[in-house]
This record gives structure tokens, C-alpha cells and sequence, in this order.
């Protein structure tokens, strides 16, 4: 499944950050997710669910914003969002364009709870000993 390749590399991006955060259990993710990527958010979320069961994301709220595809004319440098499958420019109707938007899968902000650290949390007193 195309969709759950993509929530398996947004939780790993996740997952990196949240280590580093001390956070222990994420509660809440915003995905925006391109047109371009075909993804279904139903098969996202679905993906979702089966994939954060037993992890830090288990539980978590999943909110997945679409994204518009934005197109730049490579000749004469206009920038349009296509109705449909039609990538050629309004302008002037050339086909050489290029994709600045709506490819990709971004993960837009996430939330999650800290462990709560007393004391000894700072690495500059930690560092001086
Ligand atoms: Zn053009």
C-alpha cells in the first residue's frame, strides 16, 4: 500500500524528532499531503491506525490537509494550479513546467507529551561535572 509507505517515513521523521524532544508519547500530527502523491487520506488515516498501534503514536489524532498542486512555467514563468491532470500553462500553453508543490507528503506540526524531568535536565550543568 502506496499510503502506508508515506505515514511509515513521516512517523520515522517523527519519531527522530520526538527522541530528540524527550517526548514520549505523541498525541496529535498534522500531515499536508500533496495531490500529486495520490494518496487517499482514508487509506492515510487507515495506515495510520494499524501502524501506531504499540507505538509512541498509538492513540494519537491524525489530521491530513490536502494540498493543491502549485506549478511554475518554465517558459514564461508563471505560476498556476492546474484543474485537472492538464500540466500545460495557462499563459501561454506551454507544456515545460515544473512542480513546486503538491508532491510530497509534509508533516506540518505535531504535538506530544514530555516526560517531566526534574533536575539534572540541563546539559550544561551536566557537562561541568
Ligand atoms: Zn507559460
Amino acid at each position: 500500500m502506496h499510503e502506508a509507505g508515506l505515514i511509515m517515513e513521516a512517523l520515522k521523521t517523527i519519531q527522530k524528532s520526538a527522541v530528540e524532544n524527550n517526548i514520549q508519547q505523541v498525541t496529535k500530527i498534522t500531515l499536508s499531503v500533496g495531490r500529486l502523491t495520490m494518496a487517499l487520506p482514508k487509506a492515510l488515516s487507515f495506515a495510520f491506525r494499524i501502524l501506531s498501534q504499540g507505538t509512541m503514536f498509538g492513540g494519537a489524532e491524525l489530521e491530513i490537509e490536502q494540498k493543491e498542486l502549485c506549478l511554475e512555467c518554465c517558459t514564461c514563468g508563471v505560476n498556476f494550479s492546474p484543474a485537472d491532470i492538464d500540466f500545460t500553462c495557462p499563459e501561454c500553453g506551454s507544456a515545460l513546467i515544473k512542480i513546486l508543490e503538491g508532491h510530497e507528503l509534509h508533516i506540518l506540526s505535531y504535538e506530544g507529551e514530555a516526560d517531566k524531568i526534574e533536575g539534572n535536565c540541563c546539559p550544561e550543568v551536566a557537562a561541568s561535572k
